[in-house]
């Protein structure tokens, strides 16, 4: 097959969807690649890189959309790159749907083959394709919060680990989950006192089973939250209900429970956060002050560190874009069921039900 990667245009979108370790391995299974130049410069993969791995390097996104049967990309396609897209060509990448209308029409209107990563999904209903972001983001919250825990960034001004004498900060860790799990494990790593709050039982008797001894575990509840943020220095937002906004677990009221110079680290942002305080930030300016209390809400945490979200993101998608490219698209789907989920559009029909319904689209 040929396989075309663009470099991603979305505003500071500095992954790509292909490292030269991607290219090595369609090479040996008998494909095609086109790189777009520089694409993969963000990440920290030079164009040299990609040619010696046994890419083809083409100067113009014209021409990687114009000469390729798949598209893999990271970003969904944005505006300038609709036009771009071939009848029958298949887009490999994060669309999301459910939030762009003007998408949703652009790729019904191309007949492309969409598959999208975020729907691709295992028997027991976990998305391959979106944990090593939520990977990221979790150990992420721990880096972040510990630097707005400074005193000059805003916080209260104490060191997560303490020192020998010292009590270390206590962190609080809302939702077990992906997020949760890497947070909790990296704030101990460091020292921290954790707690971590989920609502569900197994999960909690999960991670008293494999975290460290200075992670507990709580049952998450109105009262035993009020109780904990009074003594907690860094809190951590990671709850998801899918398919539904975050429940506010910490309310406006709630702030003045804190100590000064709390800091709120707010994970959850993309499903609307679970602070009721939050609203999003970006990296140019992530943080604001409620109340004394630092919020530190970017919804794309992992677009910061491209050169480890490429790395993780393409240990997950590429066996999946081999499968695709090994038996095509239909005979692959057909072949692997997770696969098979991530198909959203089909020669301009919608084949997925939340993407039909979020537009009244027919299906
Ligand atoms: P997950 O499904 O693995 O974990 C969510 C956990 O929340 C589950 O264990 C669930 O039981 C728990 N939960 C649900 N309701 C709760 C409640 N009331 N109290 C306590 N716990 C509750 O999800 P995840 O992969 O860890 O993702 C968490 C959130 O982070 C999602 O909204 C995801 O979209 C988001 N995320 C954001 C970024 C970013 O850059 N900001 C990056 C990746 C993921």
């Amino acid at each position: 097959m040929i396989i075309g990667v663009p470099k991603e245009i979305k505003n500071n979108e500095n992954r790509v969807a292909v490292t030269p370790a991607g290219i090595n391995e369609f090479k040996r299974q008998g494909h095609t690649v086109y790189v777009q130049k520089q694409a993969g410069i963000g990440s920290g993969f030079s164009d040299e890189a990609y040619t010696a791995a046994g890419a083809e390097i083409l100067p113009t996104i014209e021409a990687v959309y114009a000469q390729s049967e798949m598209i893999i990309k990271v970003k969904e396609p944005i505006e300038s790159e609709y036009p771009l897209i071939k009848e029958g060509q298949l887009i490999f990448t994060y669309f999301h749907f459910a939030s762009s209308r003007a998408l949703t029409m652009a790729m019904i209107e191309r007949k492309a083959i969409c598959l999208a990563y975020e729907t691709v999904e295992r028997a027991d209903r976990s998305l391959p394709l979106l944990i090593p972001m939520s990977e990221v983001a979790g150990r992420m919250a721990v880096q972040e919060g510990a630097k707005y825990l400074e005193k000059p960034m805003g916080g209260c001004g104490i060191l997560l680990g303490g020192v020998a004498g010292v009590k270390p900060a206590n962190v609080l860790v809302l939702g077990g989950g992906i997020v949760g799990t890497q947070a909790a494990k990296m704030a101990a790593g460091l020292g921290a006192h954790v707690t971590i709050v989920d609502i569900s039982l197994a999960r909690l008797r999960h991670l008293e089973e494999v975290m460290p001894a200075n992670v507990d575990t709580i049952i998450s509840n109105e009262y035993n939250i009020k109780e904990l943020i009074k003594d907690s220095h860094l809190i951590i937002g990671g709850v998801l209900i899918p398919g539904a906004k975050a429940p506010s677990l910490i309310t406006r009221d709630m702030l003045k429970l804190m100590r000064p110079g709390t800091v709120l680290v707010d994970v959850a942002i993309d499903q609307g956060g679970c602070f009721e305080t939050s609203h999003a930030t970006t990296h140019a300016d992530p943080t604001y002050v409620i109340d004394e209390v630092v919020h530190y809400c970017v919804a794309n945490m992992p677009g910061a560190v491209p050169y480890t979200s490429t790395l993780a993101l393409t240990n997950s998608s590429l066996p999946y874009a081999l499968q695709l490219a090994n038996k095509g698209w239909r005979r692959a789907c057909q072949e692997n069921a997770e696969l098979k989920k991530g198909l959203n559009m089909i020669h301009g029909q919608v084949v997925f039900k939340g993407v039909a319904e979020a537009w009244n689209l027919q299906y």
